[in-house]
């Protein structure tokens, strides 16, 4: 094979390449940021975690919901502010 070709192939690879990664990036941007089909992502305040809101366990505080994704978050969470 001739150097030339093996260039020309680099490059398209190249392109094919970024073309494919960025696509996937704009998508699943998309996918987070759209209307209330996805699931919201919520996080625990404990353990930095982020959780889907319909899996999250949820405390009510001062007229805000808190969410965390296990118990023991938010025992901890409870704890915490006892201290
Ligand atoms: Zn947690």
């Amino acid at each position: 094979m001739n150097p030339l070709r093996i260039l020309i192939l680099t490059a398209l690879l190249y392109i094919l390449y970024r073309l494919l990664t960025g696509g996937k990036r704009r998508l699943r941007k998309g996918a987070y940021q759209g209307s209330g089909r996805h699931d919201v992502l919520v996080e625990d305040p404990v353990c930095k975690v982020c959780v889907p809101k319909q899996q999250a366990v949820s405390l009510q505080e001062a007229g805000k919901t808190i969410y965390f994704c296990s118990d023991e978050c938010r025992e901890k969470f409870i704890a915490r502010k006892g201290e």
